[in-house]
């Protein structure tokens, strides 16, 4: 029997918990520092359902967005969670984006997503009347789900099998024999073979603590903030509505979610936080901010992204600069229809040069596997990432 630790209840940590717990020679233990799952990025991102349209072909992303929407529906079919393949539009405002556009389209077909095809101005005004484009690309395979209903049931799942989630369990360190992993939490002491972290916004700090190694990479938080469509207005947009992703980002720019509560959210932006876990701007924490803006690496993206990083923050604070934004989609919508709404803080890992890491990034260091860099789509991901792991590194 082999027994594994799993540091992190969010929801990749519980996809790969689950699988583990379907292993008959496996016991798994997970270790969350909160007093539930999920209370980080898995619970507070847009619920979307990513077929994997814009991803590099090939790299780890495409696949595992390819692959893990499927096994996230089918999830959700066998246990009654709520989801819709409602299909999304993107939609391209000038002629440089309709470039773009028609480049993430050839991106979509090398990756295997069926039926995506241009809206003529009719079908467009049909499926979304307030939306005006160039050029519009339906995207069929696209969807929404309850993440949070997902987790609740890989809770039930893991705990069901014989096996146990550990709350309010935060791991700072362990000691690493030939033989075993002992771990210390809340005065408790658990050994285990093997322990994969999938700690989000802290996934590079608890390399450095557990491994001892220096830290490959650096996680910086950028905040999502949402603004609601207030209800009398949410038939201003019916389905899911995004602008043209641009290719240098790895955020998808603020479009129109039609969540699966049927409420409709707008946004999020991709502010620099002062935090790693910073939910509104008066969020602070002086060694987190000190991490971020010592790193040589976040020098040379604010040098390089100056623009970029002033307009996300311009949105930040003026709720007009966000509307600007959604106009470009959706030209009807006004300030009066919309207030604030909920945040997300997202893991972004930079490397020293600068530059974001795109594709998911995993490493193992003897009998630790470190989940570095999984940001989204890695919630739709997060079973087939599950068994890339597995498969991969756990043996
Ligand atoms: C605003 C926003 C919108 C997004 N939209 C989408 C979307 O529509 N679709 C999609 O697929 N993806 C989306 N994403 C990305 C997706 O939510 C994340 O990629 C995914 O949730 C990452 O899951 P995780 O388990 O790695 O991280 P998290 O959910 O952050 O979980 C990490 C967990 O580790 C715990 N932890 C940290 N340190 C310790 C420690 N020392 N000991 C114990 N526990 C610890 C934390 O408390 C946390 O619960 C979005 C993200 C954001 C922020």
């Amino acid at each position: 029997m082999k027994h594994i630790a799993v540091v992190g209840g969010g929801i990749v940590g519980l996809a790969i918990a689950y699988k583990l717990s379907l292993m008959k020679e496996v016991k798994v233990s997970v270790f969350e520092k909160e007093s539930s799952q999920g209370q980080h990025q898995s619970g507070n991102n847009s619920g979307v359902l990513h077929c994997g349209l814009s991803y590099t072909p090939n790299s780890l992303k495409a696949k595992l967005a390819v692959n893990g929407i499927k096994q996230m529906v089918d999830f959700c079919v066998q246990n009654y969670v709520k989801h819709d393949i409602c299909g999304q539009i993107v939609v391209a405002a000038d002629d440089e984006e309709v470039k773009t556009l028609d480049n993430i389209a050839a991106r979509g077909k090398a990756n295997g997503l069926q039926g995506l095809k241009y809206l003529s101005r009719y079908d467009l005004k049909q499926r979304e009347p307030h939306v005006k484009a160039k050029k519009a690309l339906l995207v069929p395979e696209e969807g929404i789900v309850d993440y949070k209903g997902v987790m609740q049931k890989m809770v039930d799942k893991i705990k069901e099998s014989g096996n146990e989630i550990f709350f309010n369990s935060k791991v700072q360190n362990i000691e690493e024999t030939d033989k075993e992993l002992i771990l210390k939490v809340n005065d408790k002491e658990y050994k285990f073979d093997l322990l994969i972290s999938c700690t989000g916004l802290y996934a590079d700090m608890v390399y450095q603590n557990l491994t001892g190694n220096k830290r490959p990479l650096r996680i910086v938080p950028f905040r999502g903030e949402y603004m609601k469509i207030k209800s009398e207005y949410k038939d201003l947009v019916n389905h899911l509505i995004y602008p043209v992703p641009n290719p240098k980002y790895p955020f998808l720019g603020v479009h129109f979610t039609r969540m699966i509560n049927e409420s409709r959210e707008l946004g999020p932006n991709a502010v620099f936080a002062l935090k790693r876990e910073a939910y509104t701007n008066k969020d602070i924490s002086l060694s987190e901010f000190y991490d971020s803006i010592s790193y040589k690496g976040f020098h040379k993206f604010v040098l390089k992204n100056f623009k970029f990083a002033l307009g996300e923050f311009a949105s930040s604070m003026s709720n007009r600069s966000f509307l600007k934004k959604a106009k470009r989609l959706v030209p009807d919508i006004e300030l009066n229809m919309i207030e604030r709404g909920v945040a997300g803080v997202r893991a972004q890992a930079m490397n020293t040069s600068g530059k974001l890491i795109m594709d998911f990034k995993i490493e193992k260091v003897n009998k630790q596997i470190h989940v570095l860099n999984a940001p989204s789509p890695a919630a739709t991901s997060s079973l087939a990432i599950a068994d890339y792991v597995i498969e991969n590194y756990v043996g």
